[in-house]
């Protein structure tokens, strides 16, 4: 295995690390099984979330005995100080330990950002609690550029979470950035939400960039988790073939891919159209349904409010058809929730 120095933390943590959200379609014992094979394979780094269902649970149960083998990362979409404080408690139950590594603050929008810095906020608690001795370290993740950007400002950030892939480059400035400012970056969404099939080509292309730090593929089978580390380890240069083959993914995703840069917003109606597609990938791409069905109901404006103004489409940057995305998230959804209440 290859090891990294994870920013200012110091950890040091594999080059790649088990992103927690697959672990929902598991069970204890499965995840139990996972984890002894990554000890086996040299992975150290699970990251997962209070957002995650029962991810913090099921790793929690699964790594009796085995927690000093692991750095443990989670986060919270709590914003004051008082759910924060509720959630790392939470968290650190769920875990079974008495000190989680890094703990992150989860996707704010700047708006939130500045809630969480508040008097009153996350991240009083989570100073508090780093004091105290339950948490580690300290960061946060994004989906959009201005919060990394605003986040790179942040003195006690000491990680920064972002999507990065084939098909998602938005970020590249930002994450050498982090490389000056030895901040760790943790690659999410290495296969852009399940969109990218060829997760070795997905990964090696990702581990070319010395500016990521750890990436986190999804993996909830020991066979998934061999193909991955095969593929970070592999650090010829990509071939030309290689090379071919992901100019053809971007030509064919990148078409209706959403980059979550939100530069189509405001909506007349106040859709929050990245979100739409984000938790729509999770029913359409990932088999996770219930989870991207549960996060879509969260949305106080929903895909079927647009009134087709096409305002947003004149401001997207990659030119997507929003109009028509939007109709078959609703559609999809709509089928979902049909489907979820003939089997109630
Ligand atoms: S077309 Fe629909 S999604 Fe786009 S701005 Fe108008 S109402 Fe919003
Ligand atoms: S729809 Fe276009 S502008 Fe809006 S977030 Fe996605 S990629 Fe960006």
């Amino acid at each position: 295995m290859k090891y990294v120095t994870l920013g200012k933390t110091g950890l040091k943590i594999s080059k790649v690390g088990l992103g927690g959200i697959p672990i929902q379609k598991s069970n204890a014992q499965e995840v139990k099984a996972l984890l002894q094979a990554l000890i086996e394979q040299g992975v150290n780094y699970i990251d997962s979330a209070r957002g995650y269902t029962v991810s913090e649970e099921l790793l929690g149960e699964a790594l009796e005995g085995m927690r000093d083998r692991f750095v443990l990362a989670t986060k919270s979409m709590a914003r004051t100080k008082e759910a924060m404080e509720k959630d790392i408690q939470i968290s650190l139950q769920n875990f079974r330990t008495d000190c989680i590594d890094l703990y992150q603050v989860h996707n704010p929008s700047e708006a939130d950002l500045e809630t969480v810095l508040a008097p009153g906020g996350a991240l009083e608690a989570l100073q508090e609690a780093k004091a105290a001795g339950k948490i580690g370290h300290l960061g946060i993740t994004a989906h959009s550029l201005a919060v990394f950007e605003r986040a790179l400002e942040l003195d006690w950030v000491e990680t920064i979470m972002f999507p990065y892939n084939i098909v998602e480059s938005q970020g590249e400035a930002l994450m050498a950035k982090c490389t000056e400012r030895n901040i760790g970056f943790i690659d999410m969404k290495p296969l852009a939400g399940g969109a990218i099939e060829d997760a070795t080509l997905a990964l090696r292309y990702i581990c070319a960039n010395p500016d990521v730090t750890v990436v986190i593929p999804g993996m909830y089978s020991v066979k998934e988790a061999e193909e991955n580390l095969a593929a970070v380890l592999n650090e010829s240069p990509l071939t030309e073939e290689e090379k071919q083959k992901i100019e053809a993914i971007r030509g064919q995703l990148g078409t209706n891919f959403c980059r979550r840069c939100n530069y189509c917003q405001p909506c007349t109606k106040g859709i929050s159209i990245a979100n739409v597609f984000l938790f729509a990938g999770y029913l359409q791409r990932y088999d996770l349904g219930e989870w991207g069905y549960s996060r879509y109901q969260t949305l106080p404006v929903k895909a079927d409010a647009c009134v087709d103004c096409g305002l947003c489409e004149t401001r997207c940057p990659y030119h997507l058809p929003i109009r028509e995305m939007l109709k078959k998230c609703a559609a999809d959804m709509k089928t979902f929730e049909e489907t979820r209440a003939a089997k109630q």
